[in-house]
C-alpha cells in the first residue's frame, strides 16, 4: 500500500499519487499515458493528471492494482 507521507511532490495535486517506493518500471504508463509518466530523468513515475471520468478512474485503479511495488496510492481526496 502506498504511503501518503512518501508521496512525490511532483505528482499532480489530487487523490492519486506515486510514492517513493516506485522503481520506474513503466507499467502504470503503459496502462494509462493520460495519467502517468516517468520523470525526465527516469527516476520515478508521477501522476500527471487526476482522473475525471469513470473510465479514467478505472484506468488509474488498474495501474494502482498492477504496480509491482504498490507505489500508487489513492487517498480518497483527503
Ligand atoms: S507501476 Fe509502480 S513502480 Fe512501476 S513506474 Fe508505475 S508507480 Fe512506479
Amino acid at each position: 500500500m502506498a504511503q501518503l507521507e512518501l508521496r512525490f511532490p511532483d505528482n499532480s495535486p489530487g487523490q492519486y499519487y506515486v510514492d517513493s517506493n516506485c522503481i520506474a518500471c513503466d507499467t502504470c504508463v503503459g496502462i494509462s499515458k493520460a495519467h502517468f509518466r516517468l520523470t525526465s530523468n527516469y527516476d520515478h513515475a508521477i501522476v500527471i493528471a487526476q482522473p475525471r471520468t469513470p473510465n479514467d478512474i478505472k484506468q488509474c485503479d488498474e495501474a494502482l492494482a498492477c504496480c509491482p511495488v504498490n507505489a500508487i496510492g489513492n487517498d480518497g481526496g483527503k
